[in-house]
């Protein structure tokens, strides 16, 4: 049988990552990005241990360590009084219980990361500058992609890596286009050198207040603090319906910051003091869509998404590249068997992946829910944090892998 060749659209977290995993397994892989540069751009970046465990799998868990930073501890805090709500311990404890640490990264550096990683193995070819404009699959001559500029590529499989616009997505699924979620996240980045002593941080804080919530962490080796405001509302101009695809895709609007501290209104005094402390913030509209509803989201015959492109995550279980990552970790896993036929390996991908990705996009928006809540509902996930504490803030079915194709187990019972 002939080697599957495999073509990936998009080099964002999830196409590099697939990239990479797909070239371990000595699959020849080339990837077709639209950007003809990576810039800088984007923020902070939680992994769980049910990523960082597939990152040291892969060999990087030395360069992880020198980017990252490793909270030892996550702390839930009332926005309103400022009062801890609950704590659990991250550090040591994770690594104990999952085999594997809980990190946070900023997202250019894991990036980069997996770029180095897939330049060093070989094997992969990255053509930058090359949109994906379409493609036409048959079950005997394979998928033909067509790429800015008129380009003809053959391949055995295409894997739509290319985010929560996905173009493959939209020719393949026709299903719409991502929908705002009433939600506005403000992001900022500064060192913590910068900062007055007593608001630098090396722990994960989470700020829950009515309609709101707040969560700062530290990033490349707990040098610059990341922070994310997370507001009910909409902008102007999304209101009066005049928003294109292109402005709810920027990750990195410019942000007015009188909008934001108007939209926090009344929270505890050093809340508000590090909100303050912050010359200058971003802002990125979330969009997502409705939790999966089967495999057949995941992709169909020669085609499979990957990452946003199949599954955009509300960012509230800090778990989108998370499952980008294990989404490219499964797809090499169930090519591994050279076999079956691609279009089976793929349909085996898409059947075990899509029940766990379903399940982590339902969490996400429950999430939102709880942290935003007003009235009984905040009294009662007050008193529940109170008495369980960190009971309810551990997720093991979430990270220890619980399988989901990824060939591996980690129960972390
Ligand atoms: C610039 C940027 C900044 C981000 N910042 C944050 C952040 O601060 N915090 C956070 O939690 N998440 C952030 N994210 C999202 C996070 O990276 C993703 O949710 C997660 O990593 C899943 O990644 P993905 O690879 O599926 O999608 P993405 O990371 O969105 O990657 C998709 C890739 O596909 C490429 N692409 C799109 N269209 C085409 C096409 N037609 N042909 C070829 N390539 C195409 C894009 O240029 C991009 O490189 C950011 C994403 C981007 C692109």
């Amino acid at each position: 049988m002939p080697e599957p060749r495999l073509l990936v659209s998009g080099a964002g977290i999830a196409g590099l990552a697939a990239a990479l995993a797909c070239g371990r397994a000595d699959r020849p892989v080339r990837v077709i990005e639209r950007a003809a540069a990576f810039g800088e751009v984007g923020a902070g970046i939680q992994i769980g241990p049910n990523v960082t465990r597939i990152l040291h799998g892969w060999g990087l868990e030395q360069s992880l360590a020198r980017l990252a930073a490793f909270p030892d501890r996550l702390q839930v805090r009332s926005a309103i009084s400022g009062r801890e709500l609950a704590a659990m311990p991250l550090g040591d404890a994770m690594r104990r219980r999952y085999g594997a640490p809980y990190a946070t990264v900023h997202r250019a550096d894991l990036h980069r990361l997996l770029l180095d990683a897939v330049d060093a193995q070989g094997g992969v070819q990255l053509d930058l500058d090359s949109a994906l404009l379409d493609f036409e699959q048959s079950s005997d001559a394979g998928v033909t992609v067509t790429v800015a500029g008129g380009r003809q590529l053959q391949s055995d499989a295409l894997l739509g890596a290319d985010g929560l616009w996905s173009p493959v997505r939209r020719q393949l699924l026709d299903d719409g286009d991502p929908q705002p979620t009433g939600h506005l996240a403000y992001r900022a980045l500064l060192r913590q050198s910068d900062l007055p002593a007593v608001m630098r941080s090396g722990q994960v804080t989470a700020w829950l207040g009515p309609q709101l919530h707040v969560v700062q962490y530290p990033v490349r080796g707990g040098e610059w603090l990341n922070l994310v405001v997370v507001v009910h509302g909409a902008p102007d101009w999304l209101r009066a319906a005049n928003a294109t695809p292109g402005q709810l895709a920027n990750w990195n609007q410019h942000a007015d910051r009188g909008q934001l501290l108007a939209a926090l209104g009344t929270v505890a005094l050093p809340l508000r003091a590090l909100v303050e402390a912050v010359p200058a913030w971003r802002l990125w509209i979330l969009c997502d869509r409705a939790p999966m509803s089967g495999p057949g989201e995941h992709g169909r015959g020669r085609v499979v998404l990957l990452g946003d492109a199949a599954h955009p995550m509300r960012p509230y279980l800090a778990q989108g590249a998370g499952m980008a990552i294990e989404d490219a970790q499964a797809i090499a896993t169930a090519l591994a068997d050279r076999a079956r036929p691609v279009e089976v390996a793929l349909a085996e991908f898409a059947r075990l992946r899509w029940p766990r990705n379903r399940r982590v996009q339902r969490r996400s928006r429950r999430n939102g829910q709880v942290f935003h809540a007003s009235g009984p509902v905040r009294w009662g996930r007050d008193a529940a944090l109170a008495l369980l504490g960190a009971r309810l803030l551990e997720l093991p079915w979430l990270y220890g892998g619980a399988g989901a194709g990824l060939g591996s187990r980690v129960d972390g019972t």
